[in-house]
């Protein structure tokens, strides 16, 4: 068995509803987010996975959807002022914690065809969530 790892990182603000804590609050982080794809052969070229197309597939795509938005639950009585200023916001149905948000991007990078088998979500240098789908 073969087994890679891609790093990928963007920047986010949330907040976490119906908790009693400091991440109650509007706060930022900058994400480490590490991809681990497994495959039992190699392709052509001798690889589980070229690590370019996994940013193209992955990055690029949380880039355009994540990065330096504020990611909340879908009833946080922060979206209408924030739409209304024009912030870029992404709901989520459950409270945007690392392990939704490992999840979120474990789904998204399996949607783009990639044999995701764990993502580890570093929602800060000493604090991570890992999500392995269920097959
Ligand atoms: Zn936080």
């Amino acid at each position: 068995m073969y087994r890679i790892a891609r790093e990928l990182s963007f920047c986010y603000g949330h907040r976490l509803l119906d908790y009693d804590g400091k991440c109650a609050h509007l706060h930022g982080h900058n994400a480490r987010v590490v991809l681990v794809l497994e495959s039992p052969t190699l392709d052509g070229l001798g690889m589980v996975a070229d690590f370019t197309m996994i940013r193209d597939r992955v990055g690029r795509w949380m880039d355009d959807t994540l990065d330096h938005r504020m990611i909340l639950r879908r009833d946080d009585p922060a979206l209408p002022g924030l739409r209304a200023l024009g912030e870029p916001v992404v709901e989520l149905a459950e409270n945007p914690t690392a392990e939704n948000l490992a999840r979120l991007v474990c789904e998204r990078a399996i949607a783009a065809g990639l044999a995701v088998v764990q993502v580890d979500f570093w929602e800060t240098p000493t604090c991570s969530a890992t999500y392995i789908p269920t097959r």
